[in-house]
């Protein structure tokens, strides 16, 4: 049965916009946009919040679910320097453009309607769930008028009223195409050897007497490269005075200029790639020859200012994965429930029930993560704008100010890697064990359910790879315990005797999956110590700390933790999609929701904490024979 509307049909979904607080955040959306439409009410609010992902719920189950064969099938054309876009593909980003769904983030003074970001990650899940190459195409207009936006009010490229209200800003005339779902743009980062490492990136850009840049380089594989608002990251630096990461900057390319009163290209389209998933979306080669750009920030500040937005498509590539987790578990669940094996229907053998369970608590568990570090991110970046535009008069007050951002920043920073790595992973996984659930009749093209899987493959590897995540993952983690060994050593302890004698049966459990993650944070030093010092591993943490900063060489010394990156990342995931579920019971503990969220908790913790349990016990008791032949040196026992 397939529903007509992936927003009513979606309880956890609906939660999620009932219980976000939105009066926090809508005094900040709303402090410097033109006032007019403007909503004050936070139930207000949430109630038009409801409705408009109703409708696009709604447009998702009827426009764009019923035609994903045909969005497979359909490949964009390049004729000469343009591209066609595939032709449902077009079909449905005109009736979302008509709908007004383009601009839904921007201003309204360029036709947006200047909604939270949190929504639009929303929206991105119900799109995602009719089809995973629709929200690809969708995402480069509102997610390019995002960052173009993000970039103005970080240069401090704008202009305000006698009230604080922005009048105009940079990109203003680019927003407004975008808004009304004219123009769209793409992220070029990509080339052929730069991607999961950048430093390598060989583009150029050379700064010309009149401010302009030229930029000459080949990008490629660039999603929806056929756009026009181009965001270049080139080489600005000499490589020998400040090479790798440092010497990049960030570019404004447009795809056409005015030459001699003119239209002519700006950039040259390099080709479409044959992809083995979302046939309909634009994989380009961009060639770039002497194409005139626009800095955009600090010269040689590009990569830091790339990394500004980086989070945002990031925890955006979660509600991607959640779109596929949905749309597999539902198609999943409706073949489980139908089909008759052996006197009754496959969903209540246990195995196919166990499968259905583990699927619908990781979306709920995913979600709960997302929504929360969605929201972080938005409120760091609402915060940043006011201390832009109305930084406060007291030294203590802007003190405090700074420190509020940071906080949600390094909220959304940790959790960031561990949504990427969850969304793109399991949207994979889900999609796999959809496959087998629909046995042979998933095999078949017909039934959709190897699309979704061809789809969802690409999820792991663009905006940063799953081992990219899982560097970071590590590398934030352990240099938060260094920071402050005291302190983790302190919450450890106090953990384990939670775990043990606490009363409340949720925070009990909690203790224990967070007595898990300390424990794998705690066996992956004690052997990076042992690596390093040897004699120093049977010594307090406490001890070893002076010696071990002074000497420390990340480059080297984190090769074991390197090593059991991805493992470390499935625990901090498995703990902080816990966490984050736990926050939400108590949150609504007393309301309604109450004893549903309380049992998703318990529910997810039930099931995942064996899982971290035995990642934890690879961790402790893979020998490092590998690491002694990657360093090419002896085995310590030989
Ligand atoms: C369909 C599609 C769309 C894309 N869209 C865009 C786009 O719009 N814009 C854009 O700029 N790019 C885009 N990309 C590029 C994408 O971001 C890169 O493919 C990705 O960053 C990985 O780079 P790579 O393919 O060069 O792999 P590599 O960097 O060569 O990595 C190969 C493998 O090695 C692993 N690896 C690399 N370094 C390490 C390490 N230090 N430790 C452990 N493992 C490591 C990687 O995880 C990966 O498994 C797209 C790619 C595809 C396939």
């Amino acid at each position: 049965m397939v529903s007509r509307n992936f927003f009513t049909d979606n309880e956890d979904l609906q939660f999620h916009i009932r219980a976000t607080d939105w009066g926090k955040l809508l005094p900040l959306l709303e402090a410097y946009e033109d006032p007019s439409d403007a909503f004050t009410d936070p139930k207000e609010a949430a109630t038009f919040y409801a409705d408009m992902l109703e409708t696009i719920g709604q447009f998702a189950a009827e426009q764009i679910a019923p035609f994903t064969e045909e969005l497979d099938s359909q490949h964009p054309v390049q004729n000469g320097e343009e591209v066609e876009t595939a032709p449902r593909l077009a079909k449905i980003l005109n009736g979302l453009a008509e709908m007004g769904a383009m601009g839904l983030m921007m201003p309204r003074r360029v036709g947006g309607l200047n909604l939270p970001v949190v929504l639009g990650s929303a929206v991105s899940e119900l799109l995602a769930r009719g089809d995973v190459s629709v929200m690809s195409a969708y995402g480069f207009y509102g997610g390019v008028g995002l960052v173009l936006t993000s970039y103005a009010i970080e240069e401090g490229n704008f202009e305000l009223d006698e009230n604080n209200r922005i009048t105009s800003m940079r990109f203003d005339e680019e927003l407004k195409k975008i808004a009304a779902g004219q123009e769209w743009g793409a992220m070029l980062l990509t080339e052929p050897n730069a991607g999961s490492d950048l430093a390598q990136i060989g583009t150029k850009a050379v700064e010309q007497e009149d401010g302009t840049w030229r930029i000459n380089g080949q990008k490629i594989w660039i999603t929806s490269g056929h756009g026009e608002h181009h965001i270049v990251l080139a080489r600005s630096e000499d490589p020998g005075k400040l090479g790798g990461l440092k010497g990049l900057s960030l570019y404004y390319v447009p795809a056409h200029i005015e030459k001699d009163g003119e239209r002519v290209r700006n950039v040259e389209m390099g080709g479409l790639e044959e992809k083995m998933g979302q046939h309909s979306g634009v994989a380009a080669t961009i060639n770039l020859e002497d194409s005139v750009g626009y800095l955009i920030g600090q010269r040689g500040h590009g990569f830091r200012g790339m990394l500004l937005l980086m989070n945002n498509a990031r925890i955006l590539v979660g509600f991607e994965g959640l779109g596929i987790m949905e749309a597999t578990y539902r198609q999943a669940e409706d073949y489980a429930n139908e089909r008759v094996t052996m006197g009754k229907p496959i969903a209540k053998h246990e195995m196919i029930a166990d499968y259905l369970d583990e699927m619908k608590i990781t979306t709920i568990g995913l979600r709960a993560l997302s929504f929360e570090a969605a929201g972080n991110e938005e409120m760091a970046h609402r915060l940043r704008v006011k201390l832009k535009i109305e930084p406060p008069e007291s030294h203590e007050e802007k003190r405090a100010l700074e420190k509020e951002i940071l906080s949600y920043k390094n909220r959304a920073r940790m959790s960031t890697p561990l949504i990427k790595y969850v969304g793109g992973e399991e949207a994979v996984r889900f999609a796999r064990m959809n496959m087998q659930i629909l046995g042979g009749v998933g095999y078949m093209k017909e039934y959709g359910a190897e699309k979704l899987l061809r789809d969802a493959l690409i999820l792991p590897i663009y905006e940063g790879t799953s081992q990219i995540q899982s560097l970071m993952a590590l590398k934030d983690n352990l240099q938060k315990v260094l920071r402050n060994p005291t302190k983790a050593l302190s919450r450890f302890a106090a953990l384990k005797l939670e775990a043990v004698t606490g009363r409340d049966e949720m925070e009990k459990a909690l203790a224990r999956v967070r007595v898990v993650k300390y424990s794998a944070m705690q066996s992956i030093f004690t052997r990076i110590v042992s690596d390093k010092f040897g004699d120093m591993k049977d010594k307090p943490l406490l001890e070893w700390k002076a010696s071990f900063l002074k000497t420390w060489d990340p480059a080297k010394d984190f090769s074991f933790g390197l090593w059991h990156a991805e493992r470390l990342t499935k625990i901090l995931s498995i703990v902080a999609i816990s966490e984050a579920l736990v926050r939400l019971a108590r949150r609504v503990a007393d309301t309604d929701d109450g004893p549903q969220r309380r049992a998703y908790a318990l529910q997810y913790m039930e099931r995942f904490e064996p899982k971290a349990k035995g990642v934890l016990e690879e961790i402790e008791s893979y020998g490092p024979s590998l690491l002694d032949r990657l360093l090419d040196r002896t085995p310590k026992d030989a």
